[in-house]
């Protein structure tokens, strides 16, 4: 937590906060496998490709009535697939191709492009929704996206 010592500071400090609970945590490291088991719930932290950035998770809940399963941030990911086999939900970042134009100075095609090369196309989306034979595919992306329409069709 130290490395978010400013952070938790700074927006404590601007934010007039009456108290601070909730930003007291206690930070565990998980690793992929099963990482918690409940009375009627069971979580498991599946590696995912992220590349270059490392220690990348998606999650599988399981309930007996229900399976969902959350992407997090990565590329297609036979792993994920592995796992969300059958998911009645699989909620999958995306990432629209024309959601990052080329800005001067901010922004240029080979940073898109690296961008692109490490989370889900929006033209890859479907095929793994199909793969694992989910029940309902939920995109999400963090990307504002006002040309939400135009761009919808690149989904498959
Ligand atoms: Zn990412």
């Amino acid at each position: 937590m130290a490395l978010w010592r400013r952070e938790r500071e700074g927006r404590i400090a601007h934010e007039h906060r009456p108290s601070t609970a909730a930003l007291e945590v206690e930070v565990v490291e998980i690793e992929p496998g099963q990482i918690l088991d409940l009375p009627g719930l069971r979580v498991e932290a599946i590696a995912v490709d992220h590349l270059p950035v490392k220690h990348a998770f998606g999650f599988v809940f399981s309930a007996p009535d229900a399976r969902a399963a959350i992407s997090g941030d990565t590329t297609y990911c036979p792993a994920l697939i592995e796992a969300a086999k059958g998911a009645d939900l699989l909620v999958h970042e995306v990432f629209m191709h024309h959601e990052m134009a080329e800005i001067p100075g901010v922004r240029t095609a080979e940073g898109t492009r690296n961008v692109a090369s490490y989370h889900t196309l929006s033209s890859v989306v479907g095929k793994v929704a199909a793969e694992a034979a989910v029940g309902c595919l939920m995109d999400t992306g963090a990307i504002d996206n006002p040309g939400w329409n135009p761009v919808r069709g690149e989904m498959q």
